[in-house]
């Protein structure tokens, strides 16, 4: 099949090619070229036609928290005060502690849906839910996969329930990436821990071995706010990312989700050691955690992919926020430009995940793709595009997208999807959650 739009985002980042489109075989992209040329060397090819449209890689959520849906509006006597006690007071106990396998179903396959309703193909998911154990995780992927999203699950095994709890956790992970390996399907699994402030030394050394052991990435979150910073210095005499170094396990494997509180020295050891990390600029400002020093771990090579974190689901949301939180904290219009944040929610979310062919659109990499309006007040030029998808345009503007060549949504309506029936069944579950 040929698409074949006004424009094609084919390496995010790069400059918009006018009038070009591809060629999908199957779940890959065989070609890129410009229209006349696809229709003149594929007669016989099915034509989608898409005038007024840019078609660009699908959107890579590369962390987010799907059970996170039911917390929307949970009844709160008062707000919590800062971070510690966002987790302390209110999302330990309040959401993750309450989690049951229902729940977690329920919110995956509404986020999910609501997810490609917005062009996200791809989505990294970190499951916390310590009640749960086991086989959350199955319950979880079997949802996933009647959706047809591309995720890789994973449950963020920790030791503040008790070390039992832990270790259930490890095993969940690796249960799951065992059980996907290989099978070709959309679903697939990675190694994840919680913090250094929740997990013991000898947990964490175990969760990277696991890593390694499956060939997976680990993932943690890290210095979401002050809290574990200071945690880490007065038990361990170090920051977080010293602390990981001293422990011998930051490195590529390493995917750091947060980083919001980190020092220069810990930016080098980021660098230095290719740890990958993702940025959640909207949720950090919910928890008060501060602003991440996303332009200068850019500048340094550090791979960086954005995240949801199960708080705002449109992802056009999330690359406004990228776009403008550092603009206005560093007081300089220059950083975070369109392009640059375009490609932190595609490519550089796959890359941040370890993804390979994809995020990008060429020849042999996947058909993860998004076509958008461009019904713009302006015209839509090579030389703004970026800045009018970054700003301009919102889950309502995505018109069809395609996971691995399979059409999940056409003419905005996510095909398979009853909007009322997933409603119906996360209220019954968010009330469940709200009133235990
Ligand atoms: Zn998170």
């Amino acid at each position: 099949m040929l698409i074949l739009p006004d424009f094609l985002i084919a390496t995010p980042g790069d400059t918009p090619q006018r009038g070009w489109g591809v060629r999908v075989v199957d779940d890959v992209v065989t070609a890129v070229g410009a229209n006349a040329d696809l229709r003149r060397d594929f007669p016989d090819d099915e034509v989608w036609e898409a005038p007024g449209q840019v078609l660009a890689p699908g959107f890579v959520n590369a962390h987010a928290h799907l059970y996170g849906v039911l917390a929307h509006g949970l009844p709160l006597d008062k707000a919590p005060s800062g971070f510690w006690p966002f987790l302390e007071d209110f999302w330990w106990p309040l959401v993750e502690d309450r989690l049951d396998h229902e729940m977690i179903c329920a919110a995956t396959d509404y986020v999910c849906a609501e997810m490609l309703r917005s062009g996200v193909t791809t989505v990294y998911d970190c499951l916390e839910a310590p009640h749960s154990l086991p086989g959350c995780l199955t319950a979880q992927a079997e949802v996933v996969r009647a959706r047809g999203i591309r995720a890789i699950l994973s449950f963020e095994a920790t030791e503040r329930v008790s070390r039992e709890n832990g270790q259930l956790g490890l095993r969940e992970n690796a249960d799951l990436i065992r059980s996907t390996r290989g099978s070709g399907g959309l679903v697939t699994g990675l190694m994840c821990f919680h913090t250094t402030f929740s997990c013991s030394a000898e947990f964490i050394r175990q969760a990277h071995a696991l890593g390694r052991e499956l060939d997976v990435l680990v993932h943690m979150h890290c210095s979401e706010g002050v809290h574990e910073p200071e945690y880490a210095l007065a038990h361990f005499g170090a920051r977080p990312l010293e602390y990981y170094d001293s422990l011998g396990v930051a490195g590529p494997r390493m995917l750091a989700s947060q980083c919001v509180q980190l020092s220069e020295n810990e930016i080098r050891i980021m660098a230095e050691r290719g740890v990958r990390m993702t940025h959640m600029p909207l949720s950090n400002c919910e928890v008060g955690a501060g602003v991440a020093p996303v332009p200068e771990l850019a500048a340094t090579g550090v791979t960086v992919g954005l995240g949801s974190d199960g708080y705002v689901n449109d992802f056009f949301e999330v690359m406004r926020g990228a776009f403008l939180i550092h603009k206005a904290y560093r007081q300089d219009p220059r950083v975070m430009p369109a392009g640059q944040v375009f490609h932190m929610a595609t490519e550089g979310g796959a890359r941040a995940l370890g993804l390979e062919k994809i995020g990008r659109l060429a020849p042999g990499w996947q058909a993860d793709l998004q076509l958008i309006d461009l019904d713009l007040p302006t015209p839509p030029e090579p030389h703004n595009l970026y800045d009018q998808l970054v700003l301009w345009r919102s889950h309502v503007h995505v018109r069809a997208v395609w996971v691995a060549g399979a059409l999940r949504v056409r003419d905005g309506v996510v095909l398979g999807a009853d909007f009322g029936a997933l409603r119906a069944r996360t209220h019954e579950s968010a009330k469940r959650l709200w009133s235990l």
